[in-house]
């Protein structure tokens, strides 16, 4: 199995001279799976640089993971090159949001709305097939199984296992651990606290000894309080979460935006230094663009 990072960035893209090191692209996974299919994990920016390397591969197939979708997941989608070229297959997957009622496979026309988008829908020469996911139906991808669950953040959203010839990973796409809402003096706050205590052991179940996990490590520990409620995680949430489900390496990923690179080597490596790691402990690295992992 091999992965490369093509966006790495969150909420917005933030190129410029502060962030050349780590990247200002939104968030973009390539994975390979040993016989070169290719998995796409979210749509945001880093998809277009990936994009334009993929023209020797056509005619091409390839499968494109939706996490969710808010923009930073999506808006490199209208310019994924294989879908204007007569020959490609390209699948979309993703969940169908329970609030709107809006399918996965609106998720272009609502992007190449004529206001927002010159090309219209019907000028993407490609084969594009949409498949809803549910919550724990495991799919098969050529020779990798791909499973569904359902994290926490203020739009459905799916992190993602991949399981290929006994190579594993997981990605979160945005996740929130959940807190309780009420105060514990509260007639629901129990009721509440096991609700989120059974959807974490499910969580750890789910990620349980993947080669490599990549989260959304958004915030500090100092940062998180008036961040609370927005969706997003913190570097100790999730070296606890690796560290509980017994993964091989974490990669942290979903970089705040603000962050110049020197800033986000500082708030990771003190993040080191808060879980000093043990023997048999997850390996910890920052996502990075054109990082490539090869296993
Ligand atoms: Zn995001
Ligand atoms: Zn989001």
């Amino acid at each position: 199995m091999k992965i490369k990072f093509w966006g790495v960035r969150g909420s917005i893209p933030s190129p410029g001279y502060q962030t050349v090191r780590y990247g200002g692209n939104t968030t973009c996974i390539e994975v390979r799976l040993d016989d070169n299919t290719l998995i796409i994990l979210d749509a945001g920016t880093g998809i277009f640089p990936l994009s334009q390397t993929l023209p020797p591969e056509f005619p091409l197939s390839c499968h494109i993971l939706n996490t969710h979708t808010h923009w930073d997941h999506i808006q490199g989608l209208p310019f994924f090159i294989p879908l204007f070229v007569p020959g490609n297959q390209v699948h979309i997957y993703g969940a169908d949001d329970p609030i709107s009622h809006n399918g996965i496979h609106e998720i272009l026309t609502t992007q190449l709305q004529y206001r927002f988008f010159p090309i219209r829908e019907v000028e993407l020469k490609s084969d594009i097939h949409y498949q809803s996911l549910t919550e724990s139906n495991s799919i098969q991808i050529g020779d990798a199984t791909v499973t569904a669950i359902m994290m926490n953040h203020p739009v459905i959203n799916f992190g993602y296992r991949i399981d290929c010839h006994g190579k594993s990973m997981f990605f979160t796409g945005d996740h929130e651990p959940p807190y309780n809402i009420y105060k514990p003096d509260d007639e629901e706050y129990t009721e509440y606290q096991s609700i989120i205590e059974n959807k974490h052991r499910h969580l750890i179940e789910t990620i349980q000894g993947v080669d490599v996990m990549i989260a959304d490590c958004s915030y500090t520990p100092e940062e998180y309080p008036n961040k609370q409620g927005w969706g997003h995680g913190t570097y100790d949430a999730c070296i606890k979460l690796a560290k509980q489900a017994k993964v091989g390496s974490l990669y942290c990923t979903h970089h705040e935006p603000t962050r110049s690179d020197d800033a986000l080597e500082k708030v990771f490596s003190e993040a080191m230094q808060r879980n000093p790691r043990k023997e048999n402990d997850p390996k910890y690295y920052l996502a990075q663009e054109g990082l490539e992992i090869c296993w």
